[in-house]
């Protein structure tokens, strides 16, 4: 088998797999939710092992996505790089002999009669910790009739087998990961075709005039969306991977902009990590302690991001305050009543008009260029914290910018490191300080230590007003 079966989870029935004759008589379905990639895939690789298995009995392999008029308040920016993406995998996926459907509407009602018109011998989705994805795999499981499984394709060690419940921290995921990653950090086998090409048929501008999200944050032009252009960004970060070390400074160019494909699963995070093993000559069978590979980067792009996805998947409070730990909680209670040197709503950040220029320049960079750096974000939440009316005040404002404008937004890893910032999930108590009460605390003083803020400041001007 290709699969690991550990990497798949039997949502319906388990009378499915090799040498077991399918339900329906027609076609496994791959239902794309976040993995929207033809190779380093292992669902839709799984997809095609069991229509293989079944042999005569499955009638080939059909993709399709839905696609909903809105999504957790998804712009432009975010649709224009997700459709990109679309409109190339639709071409790939032709080329092997896989017709691809492209549904538009809310997933819950358009997939049920969709999938059942095919008879399908099964279905198969990928996995996707977030809650409204999640209430809608299951209903579409409970309407309809095929077997489905799902296959955890986006982390190197699938999000069920790496923990079984929330972990505390980092440093109680990361032995658990180490230890199995020799196992799951394999080599993805290639993509082989179904059968002779197809025509791609989708109707692009149909699709795009169904989109109902706001057009006012336009798309960005520094960053090309796609499998192909996302295995070229690898291959550039690669290249300068020592830049790596200069991660935390928001004037250097040392972060590796893998996120916005990696969150619309242009790129499989299992790929980065294995480029950086070949590069680096290290068998990824024996890699050790990851925290001192590549300056770090593995830690950051296996750890702290299969870290967020156990967050999400296991604590369905996410992105409420009742989500944060206890101690947390109880911290920023007890300083509710505090006095706020200054307080924002929500237009104000929104149009970085606060008194602080730092955190002005990291909302416009956010806003102009879809990525703030990682450093910044870390810096402009807990300010959010500080100078907003409530800790709950704050976490909405906070998911509500970032997902609005970030690429990379409405990310498991958004929602972690939101509540790192605001709750202290996945940290641990700090000396108490009014407002912040037991969270972490960040000034712009502890930035000037760390990098030039003035540039940063100077990089993210606020818009000339045009003459009269
Ligand atoms: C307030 C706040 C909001 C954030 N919002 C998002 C978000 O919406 N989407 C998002 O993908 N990340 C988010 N992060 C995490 C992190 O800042 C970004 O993943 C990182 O800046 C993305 O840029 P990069 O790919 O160039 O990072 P690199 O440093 O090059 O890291 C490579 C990859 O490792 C992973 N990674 C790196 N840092 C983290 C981290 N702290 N937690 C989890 N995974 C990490 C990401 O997948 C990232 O793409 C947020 C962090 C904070 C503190």
């Amino acid at each position: 088998m290709v699969l690991r079966p550990e990497r798949l989870r039997c949502l319906r029935t388990n009378t499915i797999g090799p040498g077991i004759p399918p339900a329906g008589s027609g076609p496994v379905i791959y239902w794309i939710q976040r993995e929207r990639r033809v190779h380093d895939n292992w669902a839709l690789l799984y997809a095609i092992e069991l229509h293989r298995a079944f042999g005569e009995a499955s009638q080939g392999v059909r993709v399709c996505f839905c696609m909903p008029p809105s999504f957790l308040g998804s712009t432009m920016r975010q649709y224009d790089f997700k459709l990109h993406g679309f409109e190339e995998l639709e071409r790939e996926l032709a080329d092997l002999g896989i017709p691809f459907d492209m549904l538009t509407g809310s997933p819950d009602e358009e997939l049920p009669p969709y999938l059942n018109s095919y008879a399908p011998s099964a279905i198969v989705t990928d996995f996707e910790p977030l809650r409204t994805k999640r209430n809608w795999t299951t209903i579409v499981v409970r309407d309809t009739a095929a077997p489905f499984h799902q296959v955890d394709a986006h982390n190197v060690v699938p999000a069920w087998i790496a923990s079984s419940k929330e972990e505390y921290a980092a440093a109680t995921l990361r032995p658990k990961i180490e230890r199995l990653l020799p196992t799951f950090l394999e080599p993805y086998p290639e993509v082989v075709p179904v059968g002779p090409p197809v025509q791609p048929t989708t109707d692009w501008q149909a699709v795009r005039a169904s989109v109902t999200s706001d057009p006012r944050v336009a798309p960005v032009s520094w960053l090309v969306p796609g499998e192909q252009a996302g295995r070229s960004a690898l291959a550039g970060f690669l290249f300068r991977l020592d830049t790596y070390q200069d991660r935390n400074d928001p004037i250097k160019v040392g972060q590796s902009d893998l996120s916005p494909y990696l969150h619309f699963g242009q790129l499989a995070p299992q790929r980065a990590a294995l480029d950086v093993c070949t590069l680096l000559g290290l068998d990824p069978a024996a890699l050790g302690d990851i925290r001192t590979i590549a300056h770090g980067f593995l830690e950051e792009l296996i750890i702290r991001r299969e870290l967020a996805d156990n967050f999400t998947h296991y604590n369905d409070q996410y992105d409420q305050v009742s989500g944060f730990h206890e101690w947390a909680q109880r911290s920023l209670n007890e300083h509710r009543s505090d006095r706020r040197e200054h307080t924002y709503h929500y237009e104000v950040w929104d149009e970085a008009r606060t008194h602080d220029e730092l955190w002005n320049a990291a909302q416009r960079q956010m806003v102009r260029t879809g990525k703030m750096h990682g450093f910044m974000r870390m810096y402009w939440a807990k300010k959010i914290l500080e100078w907003s009316h409530s800790p709950e005040e704050a976490l909405a404002t906070a998911i509500a910018l970032n997902d609005r404008y970030s690429l990379d937004g409405r990310d498991p890893n958004g929602y972690a490191g939101i509540a790192w910032s605001i709750g202290g999930v996945h940290d641990r108590a700090w000396t108490e300080r009014p407002v912040y009460g037991k969270i972490r605390y960040m000034n712009a003083n502890g930035c000037r230590r760390k990098f030039d803020v003035d540039s940063y400041i100077a990089s993210f001007p606020p818009e000339e007003s045009s003459p009269e």
